[in-house]
C-alpha cells in the first residue's frame, strides 16, 4: 500500500509533468490563500493547487488525481458564501482562472463562447459597445467566474426580471471527474442538444460536484433602450418592504429592486461617500427598464407607491453616471462592512415577497437576542435576503453566535413558506437545512443523479448532502484519498 506522504510526492511530479512548475502551489503558505472562499468560518489547506491553460490540462490533471485517487475541487474565484469550495479532506483544488479568455463572439446569434475562468463582467464589457449584454450579473461580477456561475446557478439584482444563470447558458464543455470531456446543451457550432435528458439544466446548480467546466456558450441579449433609476428613501425597512410588494401587485416587473437598511447605507456613507441620508431607516434602488416610451409613466406610478407608503423622498438618477454611482453604492456594499466590523457571515435565505416585513422585523429581534449587529442588504423583488451577521473572529462566543443566529433566520425563512438558500448554494455551511427541506427520497435521488457524474464522489466531497464530513472530523494522515 502507499503512502500519503508517496501518494504527495508522486502527485506533485504528476501535476507539474502535465502544468509545468507554475502552474503548481503545493507550499503550505501560499496554500493559506486557499484554505476558504467568502465564507471564513470554516477553513482547510488543499493538498495542492493546479492552474491549468486549457481544456486538455483539466482532463489530463483529473486522469492522474482518478489513478491515485485523490479528491478534486473545481474554483473559480472563490467568492462563493456557502464554503462550496472548501477542501474539506484536502485534495487537488483545480483553479481555472487562467483560463478566462471570451473566445468568440457570435453578435448574429446572440451569444459568445467563453473560457470557465472569464469574470462575468468581462462578458458584458466585451459585448456592450454593440449594445448586448449578459444578464445575470451576481453584486461579486467584478470577480466571480462564469465557471462558478454555472456551478452555482448564481443570480444577482437583475434576477428579478430576466432570470438567473441557467436561463442565460446555452451549453457547456466539461472535463468528468475520471477525465473524459462532455459537452452539454447546444454546442459551439449550433449543434442544438434537442433530444433525450436536459442534462445542461441538471448539471447547473451542482456546486462542482459532477466535473470541473471549462467552456461556456453564454446567451446575449439586447441591452435595454432605456432606464429609469429610482433611490426610494423610507423611514423604516416595513415601509420599503410594503413598497416592494405593492409595487409588484400593481404589475410592474423591475429590472432591479434592492433594499439597504439604515447600518449599511450608513456603512457605504463613511466609505464612499454616495450621499445617502444617514438617518433613514431604509432605501430601495429601484431600475425600471425597457423601451423608452412608456418608463417615465411607470416610474410616475413607482414614485406615487412609494409615497403612498410614506417615502420621505424619491431620487431620480438625471444621468448614467448617477445611475452607475447608485449600482456601485450597492455593488460595493460588503466591502464597506470592513468599517463597522473585522468579520462578517453572509447569510442568503428566501420568503414569499409579503413575509419580508416579518423577516425584516425578526432580524432585529434576533439582533437584540445575540447582542450582534446585522445589517441588511439584499435583492428585495425576490424577497432574497443576504443579513450580514458581524463578530469578531477572536471571540469565539461571537463565531458560536453569529453561526447560530444564522441558523435562526433561516428557521424562520422556512417557516414562513420560503427556503434556506436563494442564490449562495449549500456548501458545507448549509448541510443540515437539506434534510429540513428534503425527503430522504428527495436526497437519495439527488445522491443517484450524481453518482452518474461522479461514481466515487470524488468531485467537490463532503458538500450538500446531510452525513457529509466536516474538516474537524479528520486527520491530517486522511488529508489525502479520502
Ligand atoms: C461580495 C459578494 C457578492 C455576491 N453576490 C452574489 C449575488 O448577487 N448573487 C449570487 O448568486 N451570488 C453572489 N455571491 C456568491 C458568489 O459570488 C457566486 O456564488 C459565484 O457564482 C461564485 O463564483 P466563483 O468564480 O467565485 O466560484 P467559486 O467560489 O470559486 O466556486 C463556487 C462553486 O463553484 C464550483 N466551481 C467553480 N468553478 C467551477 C468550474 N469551472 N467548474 C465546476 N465547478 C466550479 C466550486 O467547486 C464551488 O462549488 C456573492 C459573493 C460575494 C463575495
Amino acid at each position: 500500500m502507499t503512502s500519503s506522504s508517496n501518494v504527495k510526492a508522486d502527485l506533485g511530479a504528476r501535476l507539474r509533468e502535465i502544468v509545468g512548475d507554475d502552474g503548481v502551489i503545493d507550499n503550505p503558505k501560499e496554500l493559506l490563500v486557499y484554505e476558504c472562499d467568502a465564507y471564513t468560518i470554516e477553513k482547510n489547506l488543499p493538498t495542492a493547487v493546479v492552474l491549468p491553460r486549457t481544456t486538455e490540462d483539466v482532463a489530463a490533471v483529473a486522469k492522474v488525481c482518478a489513478e491515485l485517487n485523490v479528491p478534486i475541487i473545481p474554483r473559480g474565484a472563490g467568492t462563493s458564501l456557502s464554503g462550496s469550495v472548501l477542501a474539506v479532506t484536502g485534495g487537488v483544488m483545480i483553479t481555472v482562472t487562467r483560463m478566462n479568455r471570451v473566445i468568440d463572439i457570435d453578435y448574429r446569434n446572440r451569444r459568445a463562447l467563453v473560457e470557465a475562468g472569464c469574470v462575468n463582467a468581462w462578458v458584458t464589457n466585451a459585448v456592450k459597445a454593440q449594445w448586448m449584454l449578459y444578464a445575470p450579473d451576481p453584486s461579486s461580477q467584478s470577480a466571480c467566474t462564469i465557471g462558478g456561475n454555472v456551478a452555482m446557478n448564481s443570480g444577482g439584482p437583475h434576477t428579478l426580471k430576466y432570470g438567473v444563470t441557467t436561463n442565460h447558458v446555452l451549453g457547456f464543455e466539461m472535463v468528468l471527474p475520471d477525465g473524459e470531456v462532455v459537452w452539454f446543451g447546444t454546442t459551439p457550432d449550433g449543434g442544438e442538444d434537442i433530444e433525450g435528458y436536459d442534462l445542461r439544466g441538471a448539471v447547473i446548480g451542482c456546486e462542482g460536484m459532477f466535473g470541473i467546466v471549462t467552456r461556456v456558450l453564454v446567451r446575449l441579449i439586447r441591452a435595454p433602450q432605456g432606464y429609469k433609476t429610482l433611490l426610494g428613501i423610507f423611514e423604516n425597512v416595513d415601509a420599503a418592504s410594503e413598497t416592494v410588494s405593492d409595487i409588484i401587485s400593481a404589475g410592474i416587473i423591475p429590472g432591479a429592486l434592492e433594499m439597504m437598511d439604515q447600518l449599511i447605507t450608513q456603512a457605504i456613507e463613511a466609505a464612499y461617500k454616495f450621499g445617502f441620508p444617514l438617518d433613514a431607516g431604509a432605501v430601495l434602488i429601484i431600475e425600471l427598464d425597457g423601451l423608452q416610451a412608456g418608463l417615465e409613466s411607470q416610474a410616475e406610478r413607482v414614485i406615487a407607491l412609494c409615497k403612498e407608503n410614506g417615502a420621505r423622498e424619491v431620487r431620480v438618477a438625471q444621468t448614467e453616471q448617477q445611475r452607475m454611482d447608485l449600482w456601485k453604492s450597492r455593488k460595493r456594499a460588503f466591502g464597506a462592512i470592513g468599517r463597522l466590523s473585522p468579520n462578517f457571515l453572509t447569510q442568503d435565505g428566501v420568503v414569499p415577497r409579503s413575509k419580508l416585513p416579518e423577516i425584516m422585523r425578526f432580524i432585529r429581534k434576533c439582533s437584540e437576542k445575540y447582542g450582534l449587529r446585522i445589517p441588511n442588504v439584499f435583492h428585495a423583488g425576490d424577497g432574497n435576503i443576504h443579513p450580514l451577521i458581524l463578530y469578531d473572529e477572536r471571540f469565539p462566543e461571537q463565531v458560536r453566535d453569529a453561526i447560530a443566529v444564522g441558523n435562526d433566520i433561516l428557521e424562520k425563512c422556512i417557516e414562513l413558506g420560503g427556503s434556506a438558500t436563494g442564490e449562495h448554494g449549500i456548501g458545507v455551511e448549509k448541510i443540515d437545512f437539506m434534510a429540513k427541506q428534503f425527503t430522504k427520497d428527495d436526497l437519495d435521488a439527488m445522491r443517484a443523479l450524481r453518482t452518474v457524474f461522479d461514481p466515487q464522489g470524488r468531485c467537490n466531497p463532503h458538500k450538500m448532502f446531510p452525513g457529509s464530513k466536516r474538516c474537524g472530523d479528520f486527520a491530517p494522515k486522511k488529508q489525502i484519498a479520502c
